[in-house]
């Protein structure tokens, strides 16, 4: 057995760390190539190397409202910093808006890191940004951040599979498309019903009790552990915990700031089992 102080490298600062990790360099950001990055969910702790790897070249970073603030500056001195984010509530700015800038900004030969919140290619419109990326002949790579469904949960004492309660895990969106009048017309929830596993749903507290109605309609029973998970992975985390036919309730009476998840199923429970609370969740505000 060989101890921690034992070995090569124990003890080392966190630069050196860090530059032993990547092999003593990053790999490059090119001029003219956009990388299409997570940040991982909540704060800096969940950002990758690679990600880091992007913000310290970057001639520009168009960065979304999930994003750590505290990570831009880390951003080179002279790097121009672009939100393109939700605000307060008002109109995000167009989809179409930050794709054709991405493209722009690429062709004018700038490193562009193209920032968002969790993973790019899960629920945060990244493969739309990509399409254009690929069709308008522009280099880019994709790299990959903790998704919050996971690393949220997980942040939160909630284990995403346990053996013995599920077999598989639903990352759902509460939101439908564009357009729709039916706010969750998108997804058959009778059929996640059926499956019998748990779902996480992103983007899904305003519909929770369309979406709960739903599930319940479908045989999932109004019993089943729920909690809503705010602000998971940062100092302010905070759970709201109940059931499939509570929790929507609950979170009138005692609305959580944003962003949000929801998680349905057998696994909520296993947070008493594991001693409550991850070290560092904060505040549970149990059914009232
Ligand atoms: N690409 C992101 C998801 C973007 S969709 C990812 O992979 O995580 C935005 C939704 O993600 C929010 O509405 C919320 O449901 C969820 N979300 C993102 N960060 C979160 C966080 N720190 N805590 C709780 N929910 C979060």
């Amino acid at each position: 057995m060989v101890k921690a102080d034992d070995r090569a490298g124990s003890g080392i600062s966190v630069e050196a760390a860090v530059g032993r990790l990547l092999g003593g360099r990053c790999p490059v950001l090119e001029p003219g190539h956009v990388w299409l990055a997570g940040a991982g969910p909540g704060d800096r702790g969940h950002l990758t190397l690679n990600a880091l790897c992007g913000l310290i070249q970057a001639d520009i970073i168009v960065y979304d409202a999930l994003v750590d603030r505290g990570v831009l500056d880390l951003a080179r001195p002279g790097a121009v910093l672009e939100f393109a984010g939700k605000r307060g509530g008002r109109p995000s700015i167009h989809q179409s808006d930050i794709t054709a800038r991405l493209v722009m900004l690429a062709r004018e030969g700038q490193r562009v890191l193209r920032f968002k919140g969790g993973d790019p290619y899960v629920f945060g419109r990244g493969a739309e940004e990509a399409l254009v990326l690929a069709r308008e002949g522009i280099p880019f790579r994709i790299i990959p951040g903790l998704t919050a469904g996971l690393a949220g949960l997980a942040a939160a004492g909630i284990p995403a599979t346990v053996r013995g309660i599920n077999q598989a895990i639903v990352l759902a969106t509460g939101h439908s498309a564009e357009g729709e009048t039916d706010p969750v017309a998108s997804l058959d929830w009778s059929a996640l019903a059926r499956l019998g596993q748990p779902i996480v749903l992103y983007m899904s507290v305003r519909n929770l009790g369309a979406i709960a109605d739903r599930l319940q309609a479908g045989g999932m029973s109004p019993d089943t552990p729920a909690a809503a998970i705010s602000r998971a992975a940062t100092a302010e985390q905070t759970l709201l915990v109940g059931t499939l036919a509570t929790l929507a309730g609950q979170l009138e009476r005692h609305p959580l700031p944003t962003p949000a998840l929801i998680v349905i199923g057998g696994i909520v429970a296993m947070r008493d089992a594991l001693g409550g609370l991850a070290a560092d969740a904060q505040a549970v505000l149990d059914t009232f």
